[in-house]
């Protein structure tokens, strides 16, 4: 499922799970339930998400034209395997950039 925020105006965006706040700069310190950020030519992702969508976990988030040429970029990983996480959500940011999409999952266990 994906929902748009038409009106972002740089509040963290908040997990449909458990409530946590998700900064845009810095995802990587939200809740269990991020998958990923994807912003501008940028793919940050969580460990899950990596494993899930056989990453490396090393794979710099800036979409490199090697990292392109080998994965996708970063939509096509998006779209690649958002099927492989039960009842995931995705919010879509129009601004500031034009495709800002962060991607939450519950937890299977
Ligand atoms: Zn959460």
């Amino acid at each position: 499922m994906r929902i748009t925020l038409e009106k972002w105006y740089a509040q963290p965006v908040h997990c449909p799970f458990c409530g946590c706040a998700t900064k845009l700069d810095e995802p990587e310190v939200s809740c269990r339930h991020w998958l990923y950020t994807a912003y501008f030519e940028f793919l940050t992702r969580s460990e899950r998400f990596n494993k899930v969508a056989g990453l490396p976990e090393d794979l710099d988030p800036d979409m490199t034209t090697e990292t392109t040429e080998k994965h996708g970029n970063n939509y096509e990983i998006i779209n690649k395997n958002q099927h492989k996480f039960f009842n995931l959500v995705e919010y879509d940011l129009p601004t500031p950039s034009d495709g800002t999409l962060i991607g939450f999952a519950p937890i299977d266990e």
